[in-house]
């Protein structure tokens, strides 16, 4: 069916960049974009008026934790480290809580978890999610099944899902002396590993090619060179992307200086990681201080030659304490970059803002990450991490992807630079329509293909078992 969407502001792509027409128009066939342009002359047989929207590619969310996020809400934030370093150095939340919450949850809570996840994200217009999923962590098994049934929420709730399961050499906790351990799992993740391998296979290409899947070795810090090293030689074979945590904290850092004797991006380089098909999730601290200006000549040239992407989590980051230094930087060495939520609230609206407004404080500079480069990492920076030149962008020949959003309000009033309005006053609850592959599954703001009402109340339920196990 032809569908044309017309008298929007409409956000298009030239070729090599976003471009405002307005008023615009974007036709589409099935799940195909076939006219981008001011008018349309053929007939179409449905017809969406988008008056008082902007009419723009689906956000490309590139990094994200369905499973455990909701249950760290309202418990990991404003607890600080309890170590020296301060809060910065991300101790407490990410090596002794998430783990913690990880163990308390279940397979029903941890789907139930995932439904809200997906409903809240397609409502504020990420039409394309990267989910970095885990099972049962200690102990490293082979249990793939909770993967798959959040794959299949994901697949029936019409969203285009990448999901990485992932799998790791060691896992890692906190001591109560506040030290970072490591332990080996027995096997050293190899069944896991395996099992991950088979659920890639198996599961690419589902749901009318709305999921794909990916490579997700866990940490830079808990997974050995022979590991990292097979990861690349299976994403070469079978044609899938990896995404990998690095960057996340001081203490990462120094771990893989003292056992790798080389920096993080020396090791993902020796491994075979680096490449147009790799995502360096967070990438915050790639340097001792932190700083992307005291990364070596090398590591810069490796990064930016490669063509990998860093994948950026400002709100995250933020709210713990810490800060990307800087997006800007990135920017100016050539470095590609992404967008995404990792956690809550999962509205990548929140993070646009954050990403621009960070950086201009880091940088101390308000002309430092303008709103055009952030809507772009949140769109086209996602997509070709994923190797995907069909999405995060509006073009013939591009999925049908597409994200309507309302200016009609007083908050919106008057519009004169529509990525501006997008990225420093919309939020997610802006968003009116959103089309996935050419199906509408938010209409009015509302969910269409997901109970939403029953599905958040499964999730209070799970909670209330979740954080009776952890002694809330
Ligand atoms: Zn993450």
């Amino acid at each position: 069916m032809v569908t044309e969407i017309h008298n929007g502001t409409v956000i298009a792509w030239d070729g090599t960049k976003h471009v405002v027409i307005n008023p615009g128009v974007v036709v589409f066939d099935g799940n195909e974009i076939t006219f981008v342009g001011a008018a349309y002359d053929d007939t179409a047989e449905e017809v969406i008026d988008a008056t008082g929207r902007i009419v723009m590619p689906g956000l490309i969310n590139s990094h994200l934790h369905v499973t455990d996020t909701p249950f760290t809400q309202g418990y990991l934030e404003d607890i600080g480290d309890k170590g020296p370093a301060g809060s910065a150095t991300n101790l407490v939340s990410l090596y002794k809580v998430l783990p913690e919450v990880r163990h308390a949850t279940d397979p029903d809570a941890q789907v139930a978890a995932a439904e809200c996840a997906f409903a809240e994200l397609v409502r504020t217009g990420s039409t394309t999610v990267v989910e970095l999923g885990y099972d049962y962590e200690v102990g490293g098994n082979g249990d793939i099944a909770i993967t798959e049934r959040v794959a299949d929420v994901a697949g029936r709730m019409g969203l285009r899902a990448y999901s990485g399961p992932r799998y790791r050499t060691r896992h890692y906790g906190q001591s109560p002396d506040g030290s970072v351990f490591y332990e080996d799992y027995p096997d050293k993740g190899r069944a896991r590993f395996e099992a991950c391998v088979d659920f890639c296979q198996q599961w690419n290409g589902r749901y009318d090619d709305r999921l794909r899947t990916m490579l997700a070795p866990g940490q830079v810090d808990t997974c050995d060179a022979e590991l990292l090293k097979e990861t690349r030689r299976i994403a070469d074979a079978h044609r899938l992307p990896i995404q990998l945590h690095a960057g996340q904290s001081p203490n990462e850092f120094r771990r893989v200086g003292v056992t790798e004797d080389r920096t993080t991006v020396e090791y993902l380089d020796e491994c075979g990681l680096l490449g147009p098909d790799f995502i360096i999730g967070h990438g915050q601290v790639m340097s001792g201080d932190g700083d992307m200006n005291s990364m070596a000549s090398h590591e810069v040239a490796a990064l930016r030659d490669s063509q990998t992407t860093i994948c950026h989590l400002p709100w995250v980051k933020a709210r713990r304490g810490g800060v990307i230094n800087s997006i800007q930087k990135y920017k100016d060495l050539g470095i590609r970059q992404s967008l995404g939520t990792d956690t809550f609230p999962f509205d990548l609206f929140n993070d646009m803002r954050m990403a621009a407004v960070v950086c201009k404080i880091v940088e101390h500079a308000a002309d430092a990450a303008p709103s055009k480069d952030v809507f772009a990492m949140a769109t086209t920076g996602g997509a070709d991490a994923l190797g995907r030149p069909d999405l995060g962008r509006l073009a013939p020949g591009c999925r049908a992807d597409i994200v309507l959003v309302r200016i009609d309000t007083p908050k919106a009033a008057p519009v004169y630079d529509p990525f501006k309005f997008l990225v420093l006053t919309a939020n997610g609850e802006d968003v009116d329509r959103v089309i996935v592959d050419g199906k509408t599954i938010v209409e009015d703001g509302r969910v269409q293909t997901i109970d939403v009402p029953a599905a958040v109340s499964r999730l209070n339920k799970a909670s209330k078992r979740v954080w009776a196990r952890l002694g809330l």
